[in-house]
């Protein structure tokens, strides 16, 4: 759905007729949600508001055939989000043109700012976002989200994928920027194996 743009005239002069117009539409929309049973509200949790395909949800590790996280530990995600909340230990896998995977692979949801940068810079589409918005805790380590609980998340089937766009372009800023942090505060060229 293409998006509305209203451009408000900051130049009104004061006085009555704002709050007038203002207090017409909200009388307005009382009377529509009475007599024509169109709230704005809905009746949360029963009752859940439809998202986009871009909605920036709680993350879903994804998988390989076998199971296996699509992850290669690579930490261009980890790298690039700006509230440093993923935490990342890595291991060898058996296959040669694999090479690492994530033994641990944590995002705390309690710092997480939801802006989907770790999305655009993995180059293995291995961590995407959900539409879910309703993951609640009792403790912080209960949203500590771990590797096992993001990939589970593969069966959430209710809420639907969200954020993870398909364009090259719209990752390539993003990727660009991690691999120059990476290369800048680490030492690292990803994709650049030593040769013995
Ligand atoms: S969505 Fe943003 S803040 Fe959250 S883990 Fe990803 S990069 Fe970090
Ligand atoms: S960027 Fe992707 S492949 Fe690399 S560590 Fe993060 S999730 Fe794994």
């Amino acid at each position: 759905m293409a998006t509305r743009v209203v451009t408000v005239d900051r130049n009104l002069r004061t006085g009555p007729m704002p709050i007038v117009r203002g207090m017409a539409l909200t009388f307005k929309n009382m009377l529509a949600t009475w007599f024509g049973g169109k709230a704005s509200t809905v009746q949360f949790p029963e009752e859940k508001r439809k998202t986009s395909g871009r909605y920036r949800g709680v993350h879903i590790l994804t998988q390989r055939m076998d199971g296996t996280p699509k992850c290669v530990a690579c930490y261009m995600c980890a790298t690039v989000c700006p509230a440093e909340c993923i935490y990342i230990e890595s291991g060898e896998r058996p296959e040669k043109d694999i090479e690492k995977y994530p033994t641990r692979f944590e995002i705390d949801l309690l710092r997480c700012v939801y802006c989907g940068f770790c999305v655009d810079a993995c180059p293995e589409e291995a961590i995407v976002m959900s539409r879910e918005n309703d993951l609640v805790g009792t403790t912080r380590a209960e949203l500590i989200i771990d590797r096992d609980r993001l990939m589970d998340r593969n069966k959430l089937i209710e809420h639907g994928p969200g954020y993870r766009p398909e364009e090259h372009d719209v990752r390539r800023p993003v990727r660009i920027a991690a691999l120059e942090r990476l290369r800048k505060e680490h030492g690292i060229v990803p994709g650049m194996p030593q040769r013995g």
